[in-house]
């Protein structure tokens, strides 16, 4: 069965548990999906989208400043369906980030603030400053800021957001060993955006503390490049420092359950990091039993604040450049999942630096030679 985004599967959240320890400032969090009888199949490296729902009583809030009732039936051009403005606003619409028309739209209506200026001087105006600040306005700030004075008819405020989209997720598991469920790690965000709020992350925080398990969440698998190896007696080295945990889970759990059916696999190296060992090591009793039985040859770890200087996979991955640089040489593949603008940068100019210093190449070869792992699919990145 194929779901997409206009035909997601209602998976209902089986189980949710935070990895770090309570000390922790970092929060992520550990779910899982039921897909039982959806016929939905994956492969690990696959992702998953989910459609996640705004805060409720954020929703409610909005509403209740329009005056509106909850109730109020309204079309949106993607549902055939008529629903009530309350899901119309939680589950299809983004509350967030509100697109110019939108603004354009209010700044016609008549309120008892003065919103033509202020929306066509900060909103509208060409000033890249103004626009940080003023478009940094989710619905509900908005309204707050004119006290809900403003008269809107609900299906036109529906008609001037925009559609809420899907986030994508890797997964965390093998359909090996868990036929029926899709795992995640999801890292909880917010920021203080330019007005000064906090601003939680959508998806991340209604998956972590939103959703109640055994809620259906609309969700389809999105298929990737993102792969272990045709050749399971490949040798693989990955580089999952936080989330980027996420896919190598799975990698090692369908090793696990080849060599449970007998067949031979090549040797696996992580390199995982975080903050802290004591509350940031994502897995680590899974982690520590792949090592113990040797699905997981060598275990790799940088913990950047457990010490006065900064550790980071990247610095582990220099101190072990030559026994690295081996595997490579003799055909091993290279992942790396996580963040995309500093540690997949970092890993890369590592890797780069180790192929300047242990195959003489000047840097064009260096970039030459990592492409050409890449062209081979023997170099593959999951980043975010
Ligand atoms: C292929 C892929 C795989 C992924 N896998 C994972 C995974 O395994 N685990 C995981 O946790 N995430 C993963 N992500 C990221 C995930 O899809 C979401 O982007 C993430 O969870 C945040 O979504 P959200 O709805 O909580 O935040 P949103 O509501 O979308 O808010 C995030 C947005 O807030 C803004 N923002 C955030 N911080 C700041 C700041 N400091 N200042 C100003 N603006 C800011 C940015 O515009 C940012 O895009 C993956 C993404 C991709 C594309």
């Amino acid at each position: 069965m194929t779901y997409s985004k206009d035909n997601p599967f209602t998976a209902p959240l089986k189980f949710r548990r935070r990895l770090n320890g309570q000390a922790s400032d970092k929060n992520v969090q550990h779910l899982v999906f039921d897909v039982s009888n959806s016929g939905i199949s994956y492969k690990c490296g696959d992702s998953i989208a989910v459609f996640p729902k705004n805060n409720e009583n954020e929703t409610a809030e909005i509403l209740r400043l329009l005056k509106i009732s909850p109730e109020t039936q309204v079309n949106l051009p993607f549902l055939d369906e008529k629903i009530s403005i309350f899901a119309a606003l939680r589950e299809y619409l983004c509350i967030t980030n509100l697109p110019d028309q939108f603004w354009k739209w209010l700044g016609e209506i008549e309120t008892n603030f003065d919103m033509g200026s202020f929306i066509n001087n900060k909103i509208l105006s060409s000033d890249p400053e103004c626009q940080v600040l003023a478009k940094s306005y989710s619905l509900l700030e908005i309204l707050k800021k004119i006290d809900g004075h403003c008269k809107v008819e609900p299906s036109e405020l529906v008609s001037k957001l925009r559609r809420l989209m899907p986030r994508l997720y890797s997964i965390a598991s093998s359909p090996l060993a868990n036929r029926n469920e899709i795992h995640i790690v999801v890292g909880v965000v917010s920021h203080i955006n330019a007005i000064g709020n906090k601003r939680n992350g959508i998806a991340s925080n209604y998956l972590a503390h939103g959703a109640n398990i055994g809620e259906g969440i609309r969700v389809f698998v999105v298929k990737s490049m993102f792969a272990l190896p045709t050749n399971a007696e490949s040798n693989i080295i990955m580089v999952g420092p936080g989330t980027g945990i996420a896919p190598f889970r799975g990698f090692l759990q369908e090793r696990q359950c080849m060599v449970d059916k007998g067949d031979k696999i090549g040797k696996s190296w992580l390199f995982f990091g975080d903050r802290n060992r004591a509350t940031d090591f994502l897995f680590e009793e899974e982690l520590q039993a792949f090592k113990g039985s040797g699905i997981l040859t060598n275990l790799d770890l940088a913990f950047s604040r457990d010490q006065e200087n900064k550790i980071y996979v990247q610095d582990r991955i220099w101190e072990h450049r030559k026994e690295l640089w081996l595997w490579i040489s003799k055909g091993a593949y290279i992942y790396i999942c996580g963040n995309a603008s500093k540690m997949a940068v970092d890993v890369e100019n590592t890797l780069k630096k180790i192929a300047m210093e242990l195959s003489n190449f000047t840097e064009d070869e260096a970039n030459g030679f990592l492409k050409s792992l890449k062209d081979n699919r023997r170099y593959q990145k999951d980043v975010y």
